[in-house]
């Protein structure tokens, strides 16, 4: 998301009325687009990493760290230097949903040039330094995906009073001081979903059953103000949430590519799809919520409760009301359908969504596919609408259309070019975890990025039916999946469905570790192919050495020689000597885990169990000229 639109929110009420309106010229924005861009060709490859931060404060004489509200602040700083010299900055940083919160991107894109995969880390690095130079005294910035105490009490600075019964979130656990106030279109993200919806979101995550946990775990709400709402909707034995910042305010890694042209675009989307649930499973870092060892270990489920609008009707629980239709996912939520032409025979998930936009796209020359992916994010209401956005340009501007689509927060989202720009057809891989390191972070992103040259170059088919990525999608989830769980996946990743073949005879289970290193004689394994493509390049020596380091570590990751964050978040409470087999997270286990946390990650302490021996890459902030044009 671009730097954010003035003006004045408009209410629940009046941006209800005006859905139709965001709707209707929002598809006429995207006809436009379409028309202007569908023969857009020869873009390079570009792309780029978002990593969001969170910024917290250690008490070390109180033994506590909290989650600093202090973003604001510290990104009119960080901006600065962009309003100055918007071209000429090493890095972007923009709000997030949580006060805490800020997410940094390179200045500029990389290219297509594989010795660009050695700068990543070090512009990591760079913008970990950058911010952390406006730090106050005991403040950190870290890259974590969940505030393990999120929504205790005495867990925010300056400390904040939730309001269970009045403002935009209406939790009993979280303040709304914890929602970014710099900009209004988080405030009312959070109440219009609430207002929409027509009561609290409910996240119920599982609790780790260790021995001293109570049978049933049932908390006592009302201790906490709730009128009876809350309690009617926690279940038993399960960690009970009230608010978008529980899932809003997690962190996560993005990438984003460019395509040469919007075939290309279509395809990534597409390939990339079934590896969605497979990388959710390896950067799996988030098992503790608000102060309770969880039974899951990835954030994924929980935003997508957070931000959970549909009405009883649509979710299926009461007679549907009005022109509601029954809706099967929330906003945020894994994709739903493919959009190439190989894809088509694997999109077994019935879609939702209004006839009439969808037959108002195939008349303008749109095709079947791509319109119902368009008409299916155009099912959703407007949720957040500024004063100065009402009257647009349909033939020139986009904002109607990005209204929508940027409030479908999907595991891949399909990107247009933006209007009037040198951008063109774009696809995000959105699944990730956040890592703790920028080592980690640089791994995952290139791995991603090398994945997707080497399924373009070698004409790779990873598809499988939907509905299965989907199913993969919840198993990836689960309790230490990397080594526990199978995946639905392609046997035969080299060729398009054989004669006679049903799409049911195509894919199999395999274990992470199958899929990422291979099975004998079953499946050829990502990383041997990946590695074979390299072979082939001219590749310069560091650049080398740094590859190779990150396809280690996401080898080690996925055979379980290494762990992942959540796996050694588990152990960091298990073996803590004030832990009492409760899954309880108390200030002092929160406070040591998060030391050990930013220790790690500004490489003041090792963590062999996590990343092996090699931490250190060859890592540099510009590629050297002479490789440059050695690899031209
Ligand atoms: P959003 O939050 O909507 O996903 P951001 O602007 O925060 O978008 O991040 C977009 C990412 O895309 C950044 O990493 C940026 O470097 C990258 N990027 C910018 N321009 C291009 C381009 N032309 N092609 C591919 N990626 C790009
Ligand atoms: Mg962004
Ligand atoms: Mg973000
Ligand atoms: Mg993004």
């Amino acid at each position: 998301m671009g730097l954010l639109t003035d003006g004045q929110p408009l209410s629940w009420d009046e941006t209800k009325k005006l859905s139709n309106h965001v709707r209707k010229h929002g598809i006429i924005q995207f006809i436009n687009l379409y028309k202007k861009l569908r023969d857009r060709q020869g873009d390079v490859l570009k792309w780029g990493d978002e990593v969001e931060y969170m910024i917290v404060k250690f008490d070390d004489e109180k033994k506590t760290a909290k989650i600093s509200l202090r973003s604001r602040e510290v990104l009119e700083k960080l901006n600065e230097k962009e309003l100055a010299d918007p071209k000429g900055v090493k890095s972007l940083w923009r709000p997030e949903f949580g006060a805490y919160m800020i997410e940094g991107t390179p200045g500029r894109p990389y290219g297509g040039l594989l010795a660009h995969f050695n700068v990543v880390e070090a512009n990591m690095r760079y913008r970990r330094q950058e911010a952390m130079e406006l730090l106050k005294p005991g403040e950190v910035i870290i890259s974590f995906t969940n505030f393990p105490r999120l929504g205790c009490p005495d867990s925010t600075v300056p400390a904040s009073i939730p309001t269970p019964n009045r403002g935009y979130q209406q939790s009993l656990f979280l303040a709304d001081d914890v929602v970014y106030s710099g900009h209004p279109r988080f405030k009312t993200l959070a109440t219009n979903i609430r207002q929409r919806r027509g009561e609290k979101v409910a996240i119920n995550v599982p609790i780790y059953r260790d021995v001293n946990v109570p049978k049933p775990f049932k908390e006592n709400l009302a201790e906490f103000g709730d009128d009876g709402k809350s309690q009617n909707v926690a279940k038993d034995d399960h960690i009970y949430m009230d608010a978008m910042a529980f899932g809003m305010g997690c962190c996560c890694l993005q990438v984003t590519f460019q395509a040469s042209n919007i075939r290309e675009a279509r395809t990534l989307y597409d390939q990339l799809t079934p590896l969605c649930p497979i990388m959710l499973a390896l950067s799996a870092a988030s098992p503790i919520y608000r102060g309770y060892l969880s039974d899951t270990d990835c954030r994924w489920s929980i935003i997508g409760h957070s931000v959970d609008c549909r009405t009883p009707g649509e979710r299926g629980l009461e007679p549907l009301k009005d022109n509601e239709i029954r809706i099967r996912t929330s906003r945020y939520s894994a994709i739903e359908s493919y959009l190439s032409e190989n894809g088509d025979k694997y999109n077994d998930i019935p879609l939702v969504y209004d006839e009439e936009v969808y037959n108002q796209l195939l008349d303008n020359g749109i095709d079947r596919l791509l319109a119902q992916h368009v008409a299916h994010l155009f099912i959703r209401d407007c949720v957040c609408l500024m004063s100065t956005q009402l009257n647009q340009n349909d033939e020139t501007d986009t904002d109607h259309f990005e209204n929508i689509q940027s409030t479908n927060w999907q595991s891949m989202r399909f990107k247009p070019p933006p209007p009037n720009s040198p951008i063109g057809w774009r696809v995000e891989f959105r699944p990730c975890d956040i890592q703790m390191t920028d080592f980690e972070n640089a791994a995952i992103v290139c791995f991603i990025v090398l994945l997707s040259r080497v399924i373009l170059s070698y004409n790779l088919n990873l598809l499988i039916p939907i509905s299965k990525v989907e199913e993969n999608m919840t198993r990836a989830q689960k309790r230490d999946a990397v080594n526990g769980e199978k995946f639905w996946f392609r046997k035969d990743i080299a060729s398009d469905s054989k004669q006679g073949e049903s799409v049911d005879d195509e894919y199999c289970e395999l274990t992470v570790n199958e899929i990422i290193n291979g099975k004998d004689g079953l499946f050829v394994g990502l990383i041997p192919l990946m590695n074979s493509y390299l072979n082939s390049m001219n590749v310069d020596a560091d650049t080398h050495c740094t590859v190779q380091r990150y396809l280690k570590l996401i080898q080690k990751r996925a055979s379980g020689e290494l762990m992942t964050t959540a796996k050694w978040l588990r152990k960091q409470v298990t073996n803590h000597p004030d832990y009492k087999q409760d899954s309880i997270i108390t200030q002092r286990i929160n406070y040591d885990i998060l030391k050990n946390v930013n220790d790690i990650q500004m490489g003041i302490k090792s963590c062999p169990e996590l990343h092996g021996c090699c931490t250190t890459s060859k890592t540099t902030e510009k590629i050297p000229t002479a490789i440059a044009n050695a690899e031209k």
